[in-house]
């Protein structure tokens, strides 16, 4: 790559250290970017800094918002007794796609892993049972994901919980095993909800 102008190059370098982009795809989006019209190469430069400069985390369920506390904690027609448990925000995004659930949030951050030695303390765990010591709340959906590293975590959580005396529960068999919460479709994710069963 030594003949390409450097901005080219530069840019090509950054856009493969996005996640599942290769030098190939890297390429084609730099080239896509150089016949692109200004203003949409400007509108997407501004939204990534956007997405840095204003993006916070909710001080209650830690999703990613724009105010504090976040649209879904601060709307009173929610649930404010139940909280879902997910490890990312987009599994946030995938479980509202569904239309079906009407509860609160709470994003860990991330999964328990000894293999790569994530421990409680680096997830929001402790911030979750504070919120189930200190509020109301009837019901705790546990929906990691349906792989080892979810599966340990909720079983953590569900034994961490277990002392205080809420309802946990589980969502239903049926998501894709190994897979991620958010590439499961809308209608998995539904019947995974309505099906959630007692852990
Ligand atoms: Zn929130």
């Amino acid at each position: 790559m030594s003949d390409i102008a450097p901005p080219v190059a530069a840019l090509i370098e950054e856009f493969s250290k996005l996640p599942g982009v290769g030098v190939k795809t890297a390429q084609r989006l730099t080239f896509f970017i150089l016949r692109s019209p200004t203003d949409q190469a400007r509108r997407l430069a501004e939204a990534i800094m956007r997405v840095k400069e204003s993006i916070i985390y909710c001080s209650r369920c830690f999703n990613i918002t724009e105010s504090d506390p976040c649209p879904t904690c601060s709307n009173p027609s929610r649930d404010q007794e139940l909280i879902c448990v997910v490890e990312e925000p987009l599994d946030v995004l995938a479980l509202e796609k569904t239309g079906v659930y009407k509860g609160l949030y709470h994003v860990l951050h991330g999964a328990l892993s000894p293999v790569e030695g994530i421990g409680p303390k680096d997830l929001r765990i402790d911030e979750l049972l504070k919120r189930v010591k200190g509020n109301k709340i009837r019901e705790v959906i546990l929906a990691t994901n349906p792989n080892f590293e979810g599966e340990y975590t909720a079983d953590f959580i569900r034994r961490e919980l277990k002392p205080l005396g809420v309802r946990v529960t589980g969502l239903a068999r049926g998501l894709p095993i190994g897979g991620d919460l958010e590439y499961a479709d809308e209608g998995t994710l539904s019947r995974a909800l309505e099906g959630r069963r007692d852990m």
